[in-house]
């Protein structure tokens, strides 16, 4: 079945993305996109339908055409829908040009090309009058512009627009009202996502810098699957507070506000955390409710329905703050244009946040530009760091010179804490050489790891004062890597340093290994699914575009996932497939490996799983894929900084463990190039 290749290149010099370009582009954002998963969003589209259906019956009611202005109508599916529900004309606004050819396609297979008519622009750009775009203002506004929050995508400035040019007053609008919810939480685990923190080290605390802590950090959402998070695994500070509602069937104000909701702390702890949700109503009563709640406010989870191109969100706070049982408090939420913003404000005298209200949170530490959320928990993962410690406890000696290759890295840090002769690193960003910097400078450590932006071919023997490496280190991380296997520059790193290191020098990690596990995903495969039909519309134009882009042979490539996020149930044991021998060169020849992985248990194979493990010593060792061995029920527990690699099988297979078939492999590593590609393949022994 297909292969696929990594994009980008590692060479010795650096990533060098080829296929990058116009075209690649394209196909990305169209195989990448989420209209499949909003095709297969039954619980989305059935609502939309009712709401559309009743809106339509309300407009007629009042005898009136229903003049229908679908902003935003991808596949057509909404003007579809209405039209079918007896809608008399639709114009249907699309500013993506593959999307509204696509429409186009789709409306006339399905027989609605004399009611809906496709205009490809933005919907700012539409003119409105006799021989325009719209002969006349629509008296029914059906839009899906939203994003996880909300309004990311411009939903305000557009519907704001919408309502003072092209819709009649008084107008209808599915959805009706949207209403943003916000609980405070206590969750250690999201706390690690916000700053960094202490770091416990050999009976030192290495301290954050002053500017990091007292940062707000970006405003940028940072959007997750909130039921995978445990309730159990984070304290309740508030009830769930309604926070604000929009309706959208009048005016709509884009204009920057603030709204606030008072609650009673219901515990004494520390806040930071903001988990936020939205929901949709779809009719004026209220009746049809499409809700982005966490499974875990349902009284029974698995009703929730499951989807990828809305999840939930996380905010954090500006600061950190110790709040008290039974305190009276208020949460706000502002919004500008594009984005929301939390604050906290106690009601006693005590003000936690009380300036930060209107204000846009921007980073000022620069920390928040060049690490994003999950790089933040890794290096606050305490686990992570001791593997790291006893690591270089073990191969650190008194005259170890110290040689770091990574981005924005703390070992370097840690390798003179921990009593390194001299520590080098190559810090190839300036903002991260900064930032390092600034940690150096808080734990007074400044001119202690020589800090110098030259890449790894260009480091000479004078840079380093003339002193040979003995122990060359890396976490490694690099800020360009998408897939777990672009960390393997390091090597080319390595391998470019050859002639600065001692013969006996150390390298740390010595080794990777690629390894995989074919899955069955509990509900990820539906963003790779073909649905054919949707609500009785055929939609197989779109689905036809979206294959043709993943067969571009640049995007045939595995996906970067948080497989953490998204539950799956291994159908193979997990093997090591490739070993990556640091301690010598990248070689000349291609590594290539072959063989096959039975299936040990029952369940329909989706995909396979391909992550690293680097191992920092034989003894030591740091996985960015599986944490824990898979438990006899085929359980894996992923990595929660990280992303793995995800191969998508096209159709995937439906296995009974003992079947005899097996997921066959081949792997090509070619060094000139650091292309790794493999192909997979379902086969019976
Ligand atoms: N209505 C479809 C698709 C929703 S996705 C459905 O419900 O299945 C949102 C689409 O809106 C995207 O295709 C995006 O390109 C388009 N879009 C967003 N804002 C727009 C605007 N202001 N004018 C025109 N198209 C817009």
């Amino acid at each position: 079945m297909s292969a696929f290749c990594g994009p980008a290149k590692p060479t010795v010099c650096g990533f060098d993305c080829v296929a990058e370009g116009e075209k690649y582009d394209y196909h990305q954002e169209i195989a990448r996109s989420r209209y499949g998963d909003m095709l297969y969003d039954q619980d989305r589209n059935k609502k939309y339908y009712q709401g559309i259906r009743e809106a339509v019956a309300h407009v007629q009611a009042q005898g009136e055409k229903v003049i229908v202005l679908d902003i935003g109508t991808g596949t057509g599916l909404l003007s579809m829908m209405a039209v079918t529900a007896g809608a008399n004309f639709c114009y249907a606004v699309e500013v993506f040009k593959p999307m509204a050819d696509a429409a186009k396609r789709i409306v006339e297979k399905n027989g609605f090309s004399d009611k809906i008519k496709i205009i490809n622009k933005h919907s700012t750009d539409v003119s409105v009058g006799p021989g325009e775009d719209m002969e006349m203002k629509a008296n029914l506004l059906i839009t899906e512009l939203f994003d996880t929050e909300l309004i990311g995508e411009g939903a305000l400035p557009t519907y704001e627009h919408a309502h003072r040019h092209l819709v009649q007053e008084g107008c209808v609008a599915v959805p009706h009202k949207a209403t943003v919810y916000a609980q405070l939480v206590d969750s250690q685990l999201l706390c690690s996502w916000a700053q960094l923190q202490p770091i416990e080290l050999q009976g030192t605390q290495l301290l954050p810098p002053p500017a990091m802590s007292n940062c707000s950090g970006t405003h940028s959402v940072c959007d997750i699957q909130l039921s995978q998070i445990s309730p159990l695994s984070f304290i309740p500070l508030s009830p769930v507070c309604t926070m604000f509602s929009v309706d959208f069937s009048k005016p709509v104000r884009s204009a920057p506000q603030s709204y606030s909701s008072q609650f009673v702390a219901q515990s004494r702890s520390q806040a930071q955390v903001v988990l936020s949700w939205w929901d949709l109503e779809m009719d004026p009563s209220g009746t049809i409710v499409c809700t982005m709640a966490p499974s875990w406010t349902y009284p029974d989870p698995t009703m929730a329905p499951w989807r990828d191109h809305w999840m939930q969100s996380v905010y954090f706070l500006p600061a950190r703050c110790t709040i008290d049982k039974g305190e009276d408090l208020s949460l706000t939420v502002s919004h500008d244009d594009y984005s929301l913003w939390f604050s906290l404000k106690s009601h006693s005298q005590k003000h936690l946040q009380g300036n930060m209200i209107l204000s846009r949170p921007f980073c000022t530490c620069q920390a928040h530009l060049v690490w994003d959320r999950p790089r933040f928990g890794e290096l606050n993962d305490k686990v992570r760091t001791e593997s790291y410690v006893n690591a270089l406890r073990s191969v650190l000696k008194e005259d170890s010179v110290c040689l770091g290759v990574s981005d924005g890295s703390l070992l370097p840090v840690f390798a003179h804490i921990m009593g390194a002769k001299k520590v080098f690193s190559l810090e190839n960003f300036s903002m991260m050489k900064q930032l390092i910097e600034q940690v150096l400078d808080a734990n007074s450590l400044r001119g202690r790891v020589d800090l110098l932006n030259i890449r790894p071919e260009q480091l000479t023997s004078k840079d380093l004062g003339g002193e040979q490496i003995s122990l060359l280190i890396g976490e490694p991380y690099f800020s360009t890597s998408l897939l777990p296997w672009h960390s393997l520059f390091f090597w080319y790193c390595r391998t470019a340093l050859a002639g600065l290191l001692r013969p006996d020098a150390t390298i740390l990690p010595c080794s990777a290994t690629l390894h995989m596990v074919a899955v069955e995903f509990q509900d990820l495969w539906r963003i790779r699914a073909m649905c054919g039909t949707c609500e009785g519309f055929d939609v197989t134009p779109m689905e036809e575009m979206v294959q043709k882009s993943l067969d571009f042979q640049e995007s045939r490539e595995a996906e970067p996932h948080p497989l953490w996020e998204y539950p799956c149930h291994a159908l193979t044991k997990s093997a090591a497939v490739m070993a990556f021998d640091f301690t010598q060169c990248v070689p000349q020849q291609p590594l290539i490996s072959q063989g096959s992985l039975p299936f040990i248990r029952s369940g329909h194979c989706h995909g396979v799983a391909v992550w690293l493990e680097f191992h920092l010593t034989p003894d030591v060792s740091v996985s960015v894929g599986l944490t824990k061995p898979i438990n006899d029920q085929g359980l894996c527990e992923w990595n929660r900084h990280s992303k793995q690699g995800v191969y998508f099988f096209r159709s995937g297979r439906e296995t009974s463990g003992n079947d005899r078939a097996a997921v066959f492999y081949n792997i090509v590593f070619e060094p000139t190039s650091g292309n790794i590609q493999m192909d997979f393949d379902i086969k019976s022994h």
